[in-house]
């Protein structure tokens, strides 16, 4: 089993993190495993720490990203270095707590492909994350093709083939909980409850969580271009009223000048709406404008206590090679 946690600013809790990962997964009869621990670009203490770590535990292996990606993409190169039949994801600040692995384990080797994390009660978040996390998913699911189930983050346990799934999909704007979803194969939960964040703060400003909630939406719906469509058939549903209603006061009244307060109205309405959509359609331009680039989806600085050279630090190939989808 390979577990994969990333890491951005952590040094506070990871001592804890490793000491209760390590004393939940060696209690697993039978169970071999390894922790990837992935440095998002810390500007901290963290890197060091795993460095301690790794020379205390040789199940430790760390990849060091050359800057701080976020955590989709440090899920993601962990992912790709994880050599385990399975393989767990979790938050280093022991929000998703390893004493949960064991039941997950347990549902894989029942034949689940996944078995993901749901919080049947979140501990020390405020209001406003539950209630907009809420609002987002309901909103997500009601307009996107793949739904994702309520109260679920990314705390998961995945057979090798979902994890080839994910890292078959080379997209920059990744979502890691729709990404799976989508692959389909037999997935269950597994509840739990969220408690608070061991040490340390928050790694996620609002700005970030705004980010993840658009990359949601529109990166697995097309709906708000056709929203588009729709609005445009409706704008031109009312000018046929408008043109009636001004032929009427034209040819038949003395009144005509007054009708300008509802052409003011009309215009600032359409225009507004134009701008809307524009700025609709420049969202997904610019994911296309990112996807073309084909740039690498990270740079990584170090590995350590991998027991072979990375499969993709091979040198850049074109995409007719393929078997390096990382490297773009
Ligand atoms: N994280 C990361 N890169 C980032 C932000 C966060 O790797 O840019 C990691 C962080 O170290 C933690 C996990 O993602 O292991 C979840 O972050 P956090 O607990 O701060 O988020 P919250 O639980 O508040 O949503
Ligand atoms: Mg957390």
């Amino acid at each position: 089993m390979s577990v994969v946690v990333p890491c951005f600013n952590e040094e506070a809790v990871l001592p804890e993190t490793h000491g209760r990962l390590v004393g939940v997964l060696e209690k697993v009869p039978e169970l071999g495993f390894e922790l990837i621990y992935v440095d998002d670009g810390s500007r901290d203490a963290t890197l060091e720490v795993l460095r301690e770590l790794q020379r205390s535990d040789a199940r430790v292996r760390v990849i060091a990203l050359s800057r701080n990606f976020g955590q989709q993409i440090a899920f993601t190169a962990g992912l790709a270095e994880a050599s385990g039949d399975v393989a767990a994801i979790l938050d280093a600040d022991l929000q998703d707590p390893p004493e949960v692995l064991p039941e997950m384990l347990e549902r894989w080797r029942c034949g689940a492909d996944v078995a993901y994390g749901v919080r049947t009660q979140r501990d020390g978040e405020s209001v406003f994350k539950r209630w907009t996390s809420k609002a987002f998913h309901k909103f997500n699911n009601r307009i996107s093709e793949i739904s994702i189930p309520l109260d679920t983050g990314e705390f998961r346990l995945m057979d090798q083939r979902v994890v080839n799934a994910f890292l078959n999909m080379p997209e920059r704007h990744r979502f890691l909980r729709s990404m799976v979803a989508w692959s389909g194969f037999q997935q269950e939960p597994i509840y739990f409850r969220r408690p608070h964040r061991a040490a340390g703060q928050t790694k996620w400003s609002r700005s970030m969580m705004l980010q993840q909630a658009a990359n949601g939406i529109f990166s697995f719906s097309l709906l708000p271009l056709r929203l588009a469509v729709w609005a445009g058939l409706i704008a031109i549903g009312l000018a046929f009223f408008g043109i009636g209603y001004a032929l009427v006061a034209h040819l038949l009244t003395d009144a005509w000048v007054s009708g300008w307060t509802l052409l003011f109205i009309a215009i600032l309405l359409l225009s507004g709406g134009q701008f809307m959509f524009i700025g609709i359609i420049g969202e997904y331009i610019g994911r296309i404008f990112n996807e073309v680039k084909q740039r690498p989806l990270y740079l990584v600085r170090e590995r350590l206590g991998f027991p072979s050279p990375s499969p993709k630090e091979e040198p850049l190939q074109g995409p007719a090679a393929g078997s390096a989808p990382f490297n773009g």
